[in-house]
């Protein structure tokens, strides 16, 4: 039922039984890092339930089946938080489909990135949740749970998902159609995300943004002046280019401080890159990367929870560069940088 799903094999192994033993919960929350295949179990998950041929399982090619892949299955609602908030709007009018007879055995509702819910439109779920008006399946997707009211969550059945293996981001590249040495670059670097890696197979930002944070902390170790410093803070982009852009930055640090503590090159991310690395981690000493490390992880924090993204910016490569204490204050400029 769940075979073109990638990895996740105790959530599989989970749906497969309570599928056959026809158990299923009316309410899941299917949480973990984006690009793991959440979304991808969830539809399979849906379409194996509305498929009328294939037991437990989906033929895609009966009527139910193309239905639900052209996206008008009668029972299927898709609610999707991704691009702009969910709003009781559509809440309302999901409630209002669930009122009749399903088509099939039951109403099925996903709701992407369901961290995308306003407070209101979530209260107005949480009410279905608890006692929906009839045979329905939840599954809400989220790679931020803690952003969903706990009310909400504590009515879903939650189902963790886990960053991919290499090996299973690789298999998953292959089923794909990706081919070459793009391959496992794209898996190492892709952080347990398929989604990720395919993103960087198909050569999209993140292999000139390896590139990028490798020669901007070769700048920042070995000493950049202010003009340039503050040209690399506009380089970090807008806020989700710069979430993307800093986790880059902090995989090297990350291989600098290892390769500096340890020395062995199987632990590295960037293995590719052994010199570069070599060389820069000679630049500073382990408590400075760490520090570096910290620091990267401290700003990403802030993005998310919306503060000045030039702010931020400014103030992460000027801490990097070592130009401004961790209290905020600026060395060179005497400016704050908080
Ligand atoms: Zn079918």
């Amino acid at each position: 039922m769940l075979d073109g799903i990638i990895g996740q094999e105790l959530a599989k192994r989970y749906f497969q039984r309570a599928v056959e033993g026809g158990c299923l919960a009316h309410a899941y929350l299917f949480h973990g890092p984006a690009g793991v295949g959440k979304k991808s179990l969830a539809r399979a998950l849906a379409q194996a339930l509305v498929c009328n041929t294939a037991e437990n399982n989906s033929c895609g090619l009966c009527p139910a089946c193309r239905m639900f892949l052209a996206g008008s299955h009668p029972d299927l609602r898709v609610l999707d938080g991704a691009e702009k908030s969910i709003g009781i709007a559509q809440v309302r009018e999901l409630q209002q489909a669930l009122v009749y007879r399903p088509y099939g055995a039951r109403h099925l509702c996903l709701v992407q990135e369901a961290e995308g819910l306003t407070a209101e439109a979530a209260n107005a779920l949480l009410k279905t949740l608890e006692e929906p008006p009839g045979p329905v399946l939840f599954i809400l997707t989220s790679a931020r749970p803690e952003r969903l009211p706990p009310t909400v969550v504590s009515r879903c059945l939650k189902i963790p998902f886990r960053p991919l293996t290499r090996d299973e981001i690789t298999s998953g590249l292959e089923t794909m159609g990706f081919k070459g040495d793009m391959v496992p670059l794209a898996a190492r670097l892709a952080g347990g995300s398929l989604g990720r890696a395919a993103e960087l197979a198909a050569g999209g930002d993140g292999l000139d943004w390896r590139e990028k944070a490798a020669n901007m902390a070769e700048e920042f170790l070995s000493g950049i002046g202010t003009a340039e410093l503050f040209a690399r803070a506009r380089e970090l982009g807008e806020r989700a280019e710069m979430l993307v852009r800093t986790e880059y930055l902090l995989l090297w640090y990350r291989d600098l401080l290892l390769w500096r503590e340890t020395g062995f090159e199987g632990l590295l991310i960037n293995a590719d890159r052994l010199e570069q690395v070599r060389v820069q981690a000679r630049l500073a000493d382990g408590p400075a990367l760490a520090r570096s490390i910290a620091t990267i992880e401290d700003t990403r924090k802030k993005l998310l929870a919306n503060v000045n993204v030039r702010l931020a910016a400014e103030g992460l490569c000027l801490r990097l560069a070592g130009l401004a204490e961790e209290d905020g204050y600026d060395r060179a400029t005497g400016w704050s940088t908080v």
